[in-house]
């Protein structure tokens, strides 16, 4: 029997691909989606591929993949979703633009943290400050020039210091800025789509919401 490696490692799988939800195990052939990339959870999962998706099971696998690798409920997703649609601009990239700039996805990108989760309670735990200022909400849109960093007594964290070895595999946004010595990064512009590789085609979350 398989080793029982954690629920949000079914998430990645169920989306058939890495979400990077587990920190450093997602960068070491110990990932689920490296071991069993064909393969969703569930017993009847080898099924994949045999059963017909209809078309509002793609808008809605698609609308999960996002949620689950921005690590948010579905009400905060729903939430942030009607904000982008009253914000001017193409609704689908206004989303995913207002994700990328969330204060815990910076945190995230910066490499404070190892995976979106940690970043939103570092943030919720008073770790972090905004241009000199205690921000504890994860949700906070940044600006271009602010400036992120952790409070003193956080910067002694081992967990911190684990994950900022682990950036260089994660890879660094163009956008942002990261002074390693004084844990403190940068906005030096907000983020654009383009600045999101990973597969999202966010059009079909647009179409999701507009039938629900
Ligand atoms: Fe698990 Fe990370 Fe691999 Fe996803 S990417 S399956 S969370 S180890």
């Amino acid at each position: 029997m398989a080793r029982y490696i954690g629920a949000v490692c079914r998430h990645c799988r169920r989306e058939g691909m890495k979400l990077f939800l587990k920190g450093e195990r997602c960068y070491t052939d110990k990932c689920a989606v490296e071991k069993r990339p064909d393969q969703p959870p569930g017993e009847h999962g080898h099924a994949r591929g045999r059963i017909k998706v209809t078309d509002f099971g793609i808008r809605l696998r698609e609308k999960q993949k996002v949620k689950r690798m921005y690590s948010l409920t579905e009400g905060q997703f729903r939430r942030f979703f009607e904000k982008a649609a009253r914000t001017k601009g193409v609704t689908g990239e206004v989303l995913i633009v207002r994700l990328e700039s969330r204060l815990d996805n910076v945190v995230y990108r910066l490499g404070f943290a190892s995976s979106r989760k940690e970043a939103r309670q570092m943030v919720r735990f008073g770790h972090i400050r905004v241009n000199g200022k205690r921000v504890n909400i994860p949700s906070y849109i940044v600006s271009a020039g602010d400036s992120i960093e952790l409070e003193s007594k956080s910067k002694k964290m081992d967990r911190v210091n684990m994950s900022l070895e682990l950036l260089e595999r994660r890879g660094f946004p163009d956008w942002l800025e990261l002074d390693k010595e004084y844990y403190k990064g940068t906005v030096t512009r907000l983020p654009t789509r383009a600045d999101v590789t990973i597969p999202i085609e966010e059009q079909l979350i647009v179409e999701f919401y507009s039938k629900v």
